[in-house]
């Protein structure tokens, strides 16, 4: 199955995305890792997204088409992945058109007031890419042991300039799946376990 999710930054996509990918057997696709990673690798591509990112704004889209083409040709996606954080933006949307197909768009709702709360109390684990919230008491990343830190755009200029973004360039992908009939809306408030119920049943498993 080829999904795609859906959300403001906070909503919890990427923890919803991690347990459906590993619970269908397909990779979950993070853009934002793959950028999180190449900074701390300092490669070119890293060197470039670096001062978007943690400002909050968004990276440019050329840049971040090409990762997600290059990844979705490798071959553990021949059988559906999940792509969490991509598109972005209706021209990422139109160009992912251009070489790749979703069957479902899952947007993760959440009420705007909980998420500056959410953001600012996330904690990541920059060795495997592990996130975490203080209220959930994990002292060291719970899949390896690694340190955990605050991301640099959850700090609350960030996190500002990164919800303005969201309401003005990614919810407008909203109507755009929507008039497509793929978009099926979940809510991201309840506990992690009834959320992921609920989106294996509307994706039918
Ligand atoms: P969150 O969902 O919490 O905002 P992500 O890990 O998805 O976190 O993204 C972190 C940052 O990475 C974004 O604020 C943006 O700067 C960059 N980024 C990730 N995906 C994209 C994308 N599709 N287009 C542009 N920038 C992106
Ligand atoms: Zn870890």
């Amino acid at each position: 199955m080829k999904i795609m999710f859906l959300g403001a930054p906070g909503a919890g996509k990427g923890t919803r995305a991690e347990k459906i990918a590993a619970a269908l057997n397909i990779p979950q696709i993070s853009t934002g890792e793959i950028l999180r990673r190449a900074i701390k690798e300092q490669t070119p591509m890293g060197l470039k997204a670096q001062s978007y990112i943690e400002s909050g704004a968004l990276v440019p889209d050329d840049v971040v088409i090409e990762i997600v083409k290059e990844r979705l040709a490798e071959a553990d996606c021949a059988n559906g992945y999940i792509l969490d954080g991509f598109p972005r933006t209706i021209p990422q949307a139109e160009a992912l058109e251009q070489f790749a197909s979703l069957d479902c768009v899952i947007e993760v709702r959440v009420a705007k007031e909980i998420i500056v709360d959410r953001l600012s109390g996330r904690r990541y684990c920059p060795k495997c890419g592990h996130t975490t919230h203080i209220e959930w008491g994990e002292k060291v990343c719970a899949v390896c042991g690694g340190e955990l830190i605050q991301r640099k755009d959850d700090a609350p200029e960030s996190i500002r300039q990164r919800l303005a973004v969201y309401e003005e360039q990614t919810a407008p992908l909203i109507d755009f799946y929507h008039k497509k009939g793929i978009l099926k809306v979940v809510s991201g408030m309840g506990k992690i376990e009834d959320g992921l119920k609920e989106i294996m049943q509307v994706l039918g498993c």
